[in-house]
């Protein structure tokens, strides 16, 4: 197999055929010509079904993953949706981080939960409690790693060899670290999520989501249910994250050398009482993340000695970094996740701590980020 960046920019990508056009083309057609009723010109019939600039994207992100095949959606949480409501049925359970993104806990607690799916969230970090909190029902082990805003490390193989122990898939949710870190279907991960909105995008412009699987079975289930359910992603916005994908190793680089030299600044900082940032030897998850990631990504959080009220501050007094929800784009971003991103956490087992703030470092230049955030905790 060819390299990362080799695949990032050719995999799923041949010049057109027809053209020579060297990048795919957008095709906006919702139908395709046939060659006689049921003669279809390279699978393609109605474009929720398939289209040739969804299939690019598709298969250039399952290559990115070392994974049989992708399939891509409107949204992060479209994919998840797509996922649990073709490997659960009324009376499944779901095993999840207890600090698992704040949408897809929404999605368990809100929405699958009228349907008859529970969940149990548990410290991912602890395969005895993972252990325990596995029941005969239990169908999904949704992983998160690293965990959004609080950045703790989870263990993929180990998890894996548990949810198999159980009959149950392990799905893990990638969007922090990327396939460029981690890939966790190597590790024994059957179902790798996606919010491409993130670093496979990067650049803070297209939503969108992806499934990544290795076993050919639940693909062909998956690719059932994402043509039935209909939440695919239109050509426009495969074409704007497959532009995306083709940088994804030169920004994530950039991505994880910035963080680290804000995770040091922020260390040494009197204000701060906590940096939590895989990178750094001290955290709990260090040695784990060395050995599942190849680097540790562009996300940082950090708490404010002085609690909720100077971390307000701080987010509002940032300049350069912007206040804003989201994260993996170019751009540097700020937010409090207690008031922002987590909000719909509160009163849950998945509340945040109020004097948290969550960094998404971008990739301009380190030291014109370091003096934003000096300035902003002056
Ligand atoms: C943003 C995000 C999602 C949801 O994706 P959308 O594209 O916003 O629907 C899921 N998981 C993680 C870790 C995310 O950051």
């Amino acid at each position: 197999m060819s390299g990362f960046n080799t695949r990032a920019i050719h995999a799923g990508q041949e010049p057109d055929p027809a053209t020579g056009a060297v990048n795919v083309p957008v095709h906006l057609s919702t139908t395709f010509k046939q060659d006689g009723v049921g003669g279809l010109r390279g699978g393609y019939e109605y474009s929720r079904s398939g289209n040739p600039t969804r299939t690019a994207l598709q298969e250039a992100l399952a290559a990115l993953e070392q994974g049989a095949v992708g399939l891509t959606f409107a949204s992060g949480l479209a994919a998840e949706d797509t996922l649990l409501r073709t490997v659960c049925l009324p009376g499944s359970h779901v095993v999840l981080a207890g600090d698992a993104y704040g949408g897809t806990f929404r999605l368990l607690s809100k929405v699958f939960a009228r349907w008859g799916v529970t969940h149990t969230p548990v410290d991912l970090g602890d395969l005895d409690a993972v252990r325990a909190a596995v029941v005969p029902e239990t169908r999904v082990v949704w992983c998160e790693t690293p965990t959004n805003p609080l950045l703790n490390i989870a263990d993929i193989a180990g998890l894996a060899s548990v949810a198999h122990d159980a009959g149950a898939l392990l799905v893990v949710d990638n969007t922090f670290a990327s396939p460029y870190l981690q890939q966790p279907l190597t590790l024994g991960a059957d179902v790798v999520v996606h919010s491409t909105t993130k670093y496979l995008g990067g650049h803070s412009d297209v939503v969108g989501g992806a499934l990544v699987v290795a076993d050919a079975g639940l693909a062909e289930e998956l690719a059932f249910h994402q043509n039935a359910m209909g939440a695919v992603n239109g050509a426009f916005d495969a074409w704007l994250t497959l532009r995306g994908v083709k940088t994804l190793g030169v920004r994530m680089d950039r991505h994880c050398a910035n963080a680290a030299a804000v995770a040091e600044f922020l260390q040494r900082h009197d204000a701060v009482s906590a940096v939590l940032y895989p990178g750094l030897p001290d955290h709990p998850g260090h040695d784990l993340a060395v050995k599942q990631m190849s680097g540790f990504g562009g996300m940082v959080s950090f708490r404010l000695a002085a609690g909720e009220e100077v971390a307000l501050k701080v987010c509002e007094r940032a300049q350069l970094f912007t206040l804003a929800e989201s994260l993996g784009g170019v751009e540097s971003l700020i937010e409090h996740p207690g008031r922002m991103t987590h909000a719909s956490a509160a009163g849950s087992p998945l509340e945040v701590p109020g004097d948290l703030v969550r960094l998404s470092v971008g990739i301009e230049d380190a030291d014109d980020l370091l003096a934003d955030l000096e300035q902003a905790l002056a």
